[in-house]
């Protein structure tokens, strides 16, 4: 990979001010309805055509796919430009990206193992949330175990067709393209060949879509059925039977162990400095909860944890402080900021005493009920992606070294 070239500081100092002073002019005010908390929950138009508008809106204004090449869509800049209006973005607590899937990780393996003709096709509509994208790696008895593919692509003439249900499908209602593992040769040896990456089209009349509801009463996710749906074997990503390490390379964007990502949050940005408010008003014994010795040391906890994420994520990109163990920090981001946001959610909302057990919509919730969603919300992020039980055991394998289990 070529060197980037040296920015100055005054360049980035200056870059820095022409984004902040875009986002305070351009990004919308705040909807009449509930946003979701994240690209996962998406459930009514109103909300997927607001986020639409707002990745269009940065799309467009060229601060979305800063770095990937201009000839496919992107800015063509280096990554550090898209670093400074991502850092932006998340200390103003901008809204997120809605494109997600597509931007963090099925552009990146298409940039990565795409052809030419694919990454022309695909990527410029994806930045633009022209066209959405979703993933279709679990099944219903495959989640963990994700080389147990049972759906079959089977080659017939210039097509494949394709039998069998991925669940959890997340956009999956609204998408019009899914990374799709599949298998093609299901007499190979092991479980992890015969397998085969799909850039397979959904908005087709062979796949139906079952929604799912989730326990905040959001939908945001669906079952995928493929009847017989025949697809052009030009949807093949990389080559027949090549899908286990592409799908293993997808996880590594997913998980942000590696880096490419177009750019924009995937989330709504949750602080500690947000529960000390929280504490300020909630009453524990008839007085401020933050008066509370055992408030106030979580509060430390949290607040000293929520500092380490940020340091390591910029410790990261300086080889001289990871030397050591070059892969620790990328491989550990998903579970150390997932678990994070599960404890500091269900923190947030012990600090509500009785008016914990309300939601959005009861009278009397403490901020409409939003902690508590946000709460059970902060369970996707641990399990989508790969559960933290999963991640655990990457870490001990890849970075201590342990024996497999
Ligand atoms: C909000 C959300 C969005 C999602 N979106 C998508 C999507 O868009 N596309 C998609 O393909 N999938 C998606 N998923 C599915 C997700 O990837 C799977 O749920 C996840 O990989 C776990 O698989 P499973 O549900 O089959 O659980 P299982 O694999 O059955 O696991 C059950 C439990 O056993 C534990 N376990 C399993 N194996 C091991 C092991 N080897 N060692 C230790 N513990 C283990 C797990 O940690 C878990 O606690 C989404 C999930 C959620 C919650």
């Amino acid at each position: 990979m070529s060197a980037e070239p040296e920015v100055s500081q005054i360049e980035l100092d200056t870059f820095r001010a022409e984004v902040c002073r875009w986002l305070d002019e351009n990004t919308p005010s705040a909807p009449a309805f509930k946003l979701p908390d994240s690209f996962l929950e998406v459930s009514s138009d109103e909300q997927f055509e607001y986020l639409r508008a707002w990745q269009r809106l940065v799309y467009d204004a060229g601060y979305l796919g800063m770095s990937w090449p201009s000839e496919f869509g992107g800015g063509g800049r280096p990554q550090i430009f898209q670093d400074i209006v991502n850092d932006e973005m998340a200390a103003g607590n901008h809204p997120f990206m809605l494109n997600i899937v597509g931007l963090m990780w099925a552009g990146p393996v298409i940039l990565k193992f795409g052809s030419d003709e694919q990454r022309r096709r695909y990527l410029a509509p994806m930045l633009r949330a022209d066209e959405i994208w979703c993933q279709g790696f679990s099944e219903p008895e495959n989640g963990s175990d994700l080389a147990n593919v049972q759906t079959t692509a089977i080659r017939d003439g210039d097509d494949y067709i394709i039998n069998g249900t991925k669940i959890w499908t997340s956009l999956g209602t609204q998408a019009h393209h899914m990374i799709l593992l599949a298998r093609t040769d299901p007499s190979a040896g092991t479980k992890y060949q015969g397998l085969t990456f799909f850039l397979a089209p959904v908005d087709h009349p062979d796949v139906e879509k079952r929604p799912i509801r989730k326990m905040t009463g959001e939908f945001g996710f669906n079952e995928t059925h493929f009847n017989n749906a025949r697809v052009p074997a030009s949807c093949v990503l990389g080559e027949e039977g090549q899908g286990w390490a592409i799908a293993m390379a997808t996880l590594a964007f997913e998980r942000y162990a590696e880096g490419g990502q177009a750019g924009g949050l995937d989330m709504v940005q949750l602080r500690v400095s947000e529960l000390v408010e929280m504490a300020r008003e909630c009453r524990l014994d008839g007085r401020p909860a933050i008066e509370d010795p055992v408030v106030r040391e979580e509060l430390v906890r949290l607040s000293v944890e929520e500092r380490a994420i940020e340091m390591n994520d910029l410790r990261r990109h300086i080889p001289g402080l990871c030397r050591e163990r070059p892969d620790a920090i990328g491989l550990m981001r998903k579970l150390v900021t997932s678990e994070f946001r599960r404890r500091m959610t269900r923190f947030a909302v012990s600090l509500q005493g009785e008016a914990a057990k309300l939601y959005i919509g009861d009278p009397g919730a403490v901020e409409d009920g939003d902690w508590q969603r946000h709460y059970m919300n902060a369970y996707s992020v641990t399990i989508g992606g790969g559960t933290s039980q999963i991640q655990m055991n990457i870490l001990g394998e890849r970075v201590l070294g342990l024996d497999k289990g």
